[in-house]
């Protein structure tokens, strides 16, 4: 049985003072499941806030982001120690609006998630099709392909590090959602790949979420899905209320 997880992804939102707010309003509330993880990506200006405002509660924190390299000459990066010295145990990757806006490839995605392993942080590994890929057939092609390049040479040692985040590009702070079976379908798919390349046993314990347009009445039912095993929240995770109800739909 897999943990579920709650993630939100708050993007380029929030300052350190609505941050703030925004944890004390959710701890306000009664108190947060116990039966699923909860994990917040605040931006990087928040992060020591949201640490210290969480601290004793059950809520994670992760990086939205981290650079390619484990330190040096890299004006404007953030690195892996530097997330989990700031108190991150996550750390999201692979984010399409990263490939789309910052043209970060499978390559560098790759090398990012093995830098995150090695320094003890958890992956958020985020992928998934454009429309044209969908309405043109091709989904579980590129989504086979960017498991195969994001996980290229990846050690099974790390396995237990690694949530998988199927995003569907079009889904996307759209409005639109995979519907429960869409979506099912492609968790399916990947989780039947991860059996294929880890085994069976070896990957049994990778959850692999759902993020696209997650509102708290469409939670429950993605949830619902066999190989749906948790929810990545964009623009809902920026109402406290909103995530606070989606975690509790999501149980
Ligand atoms: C995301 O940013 O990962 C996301 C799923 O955003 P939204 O929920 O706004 O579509």
């Amino acid at each position: 049985m897999r943990r579920p997880i709650i993630a939100g992804n708050w993007k380029m939102n929030m300052l350190i003072s609505t941050a703030a707010e925004w944890v004390e309003e959710i701890l306000g509330k009664s108190p947060l499941s116990d039966s699923v993880d909860i994990i917040v990506a605040p931006p990087f200006t928040a992060l020591a806030v949201v640490r210290e405002r969480i601290e004793g509660s059950r809520i994670l924190l992760a990086g939205q982001n981290m650079g390619p390299e484990a330190e040096g000459a890299r004006t404007g990066e953030v690195s892996a120690a530097m997330l989990k010295d700031a108190g991150c145990n996550y750390v999201i990757l692979g984010h399409s609006e990263r490939r789309q806006f910052f043209a970060e490839t499978d390559e560098l995605i790759n090398r990012k998630i093995k830098i995150a392993c090695d320094q003890g942080l958890n992956i958020i590994f985020c992928l998934g099709e454009s429309l044209d890929d969908r309405d043109n057939d091709r989904t579980h092609d590129v989504v086979e392909s960017q498991l195969a390049g994001g996980l290229a040479d990846f050690d099974t040692g790390q396995l237990d590090r690694l949530a998988i985040a199927y995003e569907p590009v079009w889904a996307i702070g759209t409005g639109l959602n995979a519907s429960p079976e869409q979506a099912q379908d492609v968790h399916r798919f990947i989780r039947a790949w991860l059996e294929k390349i880890f085994g069976s046993e070896r990957s049994a314990g990778i959850r692999i979420l759902y993020g696209g347009s997650v509102k708290p009445e469409t939670s429950a039912p993605l949830m619902a899905e066999q190989d749906i095993d948790g929810l990545l929240v964009g623009g809902a995770s920026l109402k406290s209320d909103y995530f606070y109800d989606i975690i509790n739909f999501s149980q």
